[in-house]
């Protein structure tokens, strides 16, 4: 059993390479964001999901609470699970990370980061579009560029909104202040964390990922050789 955290700052492609473990190895990819929007239903959460919608930071104990209810349920139904938005935070890693230590020992806890300059990462986000039918997600790599309508619906492809210069900034800002000193904090507690080149397409990346997988390695080769 592992637990798997993908970290990375904006546009570095962690969520595309979730879904390819998730693909290979039978891993559930965690979006904590589709489970904490699952919960804005709730009266009482209306606050939270102000804070949410209008992209500022939850309250760490909601986050973390949530996280390890419902990807704790997934681990004790022996499901393996990579994260590729949580924690956030130091205040989410206190209270998340101890939920799986508990569960599989810390043994079993692996740590990836994919590095990204500030300057691609605003170069990929502008690159990027997602689809008006179904928001599917086109990434800013350039193998994307030359497509202008959607692979699985065919409908039109537009940018977010969210997707402008200044905010991209401050969000890979927020990242550096608020995301990266987890890592001080995991290495503090005897973690090692495998650091992957963000900076390359992302079949090199993932290349990485695999190669850096080695509990992994036999069925690497084998899904290799298929
Ligand atoms: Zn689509």
């Amino acid at each position: 059993m592992k637990v798997i955290f993908l970290m990375g700052p904006i546009a570095s492609g962690k969520g595309t390479q979730a879904d390819i473990l998730a693909k290979k190895f039978g891993f559930f990819h965690f979006e904590t964001s589709k489970f904490l929007e699952a919960n804005f239903k709730k009266p009482e959460l209306a606050k939270e999901k102000e804070k949410f919608d209008s992209g500022q930071w939850n309250d760490p104990s909601w986050v973390a609470g949530i996280v390890c209810k419902e990807a704790g349920k997934l681990v004790d139904e022996g499901r393996e699970v990579i994260f590729s938005g949580s924690p956030r935070t130091v205040e989410e890693a206190i209270l998340i990370i101890p939920c799986f230590e508990d569960k599989i020992g810390k043994e079993n806890i692996l740590f990836l980061n994919i590095d990204l300059s500030e300057q691609e990462s605003v170069k990929r986000s502008l690159a990027r579009r997602i689809c008006k039918a179904n928001r599917h997600p086109i990434p800013g790599f350039p193998e994307f560029q030359k497509l202008t309508a959607c692979p699985e619906d065919g409908s039109e492809l537009i940018r977010r909104s969210l997707d402008k210069p200044e905010i991209i900034s401050r969000r890979y800002q927020e990242h550096l202040n608020r995301t990266v000193p987890i890592f001080d904090f995991l290495k503090n507690h005897g973690y090692s964390i495998l650091e992957i080149n963000g900076e390359q397409s992302i079949e090199k990346v993932s290349g990485d990922i695999l190669n850096n997988l080695s509990f992994r390695h036999d069925q690497y080769q084998n899904a290799a050789g298929n």
